[in-house]
């Protein structure tokens, strides 16, 4: 029981618990901690993952356990945010997939509830939460990732299609995926934020490749995409045209935050390292093992504003910011801490190495976390403009005044 729950969650826990203690192992105490980071997925076993990660999502599927806080007419269970947040928590202490389906989960599925029509919501869905259809986010392009509504993709009209051509870039899961929520310009003539447009790419079209890029940690996660002349059914755009930027903000809100409960199970994992190296009396080591643990707590209350705007039907701007820029914080002093404990035993990556590898991914892939879903200094910059109130960044290329750019 979490201190901090309600009755009715206290209830919703241990119903999580009996769920999941029926259906998957605990981690054991003196395990590695999982991965923080989405799916990094050595080359060699990427196929057998993403087949556990879709198998698990069918299993809570089919027991009410998938998208907790979506509406029941589309699959969902109906409960709130926090429940979902609970269940994220419990599910952290059991070895299960963790986050490998977020990106349609997390992210793009949230968008198309909130700017697609009801066919596409009955459509689209359900396939999602039941595991069977992968998603990937086809934004950042080689000229446009921080300045995303830079980006040059192009779409035109043709009878009841459009036309898709352009080039993405650091795609996760493109190559794993059977849709991608797409970005690109309608109107070139329009001020940029207004010429953009949102489509669901069915990833199999003709016209499309996705090109595996290697990352440091070794997984190859990453996609270069390339769209020539892709047809896209009109029926297959996402809200009005012209309102891509809405969707582009609404999949941010969702991507910054969708990580929340999952940090439990580093810091436990963290904890039982420390004690598995024998550090537990060291001052060092528990100074610095407080001072993370006291952040991440703080960040609850960051968290509980954030949930309780949506949760109003508020769009929540720069806490979102804070969040993400919080909390990829903590989460390099935990890997930094963590490599310090490992000592030489930290050198090396891959199943072969010392505690197989993991602590050592998640170190290489923390920095990931800093640029992914827009960069620290871009999150600084929107904390500065929208909360304090700081004069807005220079903007060479301004094409709106401030104040009507759709915060993200
Ligand atoms: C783990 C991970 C997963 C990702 N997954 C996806 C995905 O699935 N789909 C997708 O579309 N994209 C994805 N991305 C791409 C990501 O959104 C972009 O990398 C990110 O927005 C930064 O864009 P960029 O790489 O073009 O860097 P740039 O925008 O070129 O930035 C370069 C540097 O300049 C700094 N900078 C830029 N503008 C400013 C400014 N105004 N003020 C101060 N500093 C600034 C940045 O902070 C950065 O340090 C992913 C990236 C990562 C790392």
């Amino acid at each position: 029981m979490d201190p901090y729950d309600s009755p009715s969650e206290a209830e919703f826990r241990a119903e999580a618990r009996r769920f999941l203690a029926a259906h998957a192992s605990p981690i054991p105490a003196d395990s590695v901690a999982p991965s923080a980071i989405v799916a990094e997925w050595g080359p060699e076993d990427e196929e057998a993952k993403l087949a556990e990660a879709k198998a698990w999502q069918r299993l809570k599927f089919d027991n009410g356990w998938a998208g907790i806080s979506w509406p029941e007419e589309y699959g969902g269970r109906g409960g709130t945010l926090i429940e979902s947040i609970i269940f994220r928590q419990e599910e952290g202490a059991f070895d299960v997939p963790h986050d490998a389906l977020i990106v349609g989960l997390g992210w793009c599925g949230p968008a198309v509830m909130m700017h697609g029509s009801e066919d596409q919501r009955r459509r689209f869905l359900a396939p999602l939460l039941r595991g069977d259809e992968v998603w990937c986010q086809l934004f950042s392009e080689p000229g446009a990732g921080s300045d995303l509504a830079g980006l040059r993709t192009t779409a035109s009209r043709d009878g009841d299609e459009w036309r898709v051509t352009g080039q993405k870039v650091w795609t996760t899961f493109a190559h794993h995926s059977d849709w991608g929520l797409c970005i690109a310009r309608h109107d070139p003539a329009a001020a940029k934020h207004r010429g953009l447009t949102a489509f669901m790419v069915d990833m199999g079209s003709p016209g499309i490749e996705a090109r595996p890029l290697r990352q440091m940690t070794d997984a190859a996660t990453f996609n270069e995409v390339f769209l020539d002349d892709v047809r896209v059914p009109d029926a297959a755009r996402v809200g009005a045209v012209g309102d891509g930027w809405r969707v582009v903000i609404t999949t941010f809100m969702w991507e910054r935050i969708a990580a929340i409960g999952g940090g439990e199970r580093i810091l436990n994992g963290l904890k039982d390292l420390i004690r598995q190296q024998g550090r537990s009396a060291d001052p060092d080591v528990r100074a610095r093992y407080a001072d993370i643990y006291a952040r991440a707590e703080a960040l609850r209350f960051t968290m509980m504003r954030l949930l309780t705007a949506i949760s109003q039907g508020r769009m929540p701007g720069p806490e979102g910011s804070i969040m993400k820029l919080a909390a990829t914080d903590v989460l390099g002093d935990v890997y930094d801490l963590a490599l310090d404990l490992l000592g030489p035993e930290a050198m090396g990556l891959g199943k072969g190495v010392p505690w197989a590898g993991e602590w050592q991914a998640g170190a290489l892939g923390t920095p990931g976390l800093r640029i992914g879903g827009g960069t620290d200094a871009v999150q600084r910059n929107i904390i500065g403009e929208r909360v304090l109130g700081l004069p807005g960044d220079l903007r060479v290329d301004k094409d709106l005044p401030f104040e009507e750019i759709p915060s993200g």
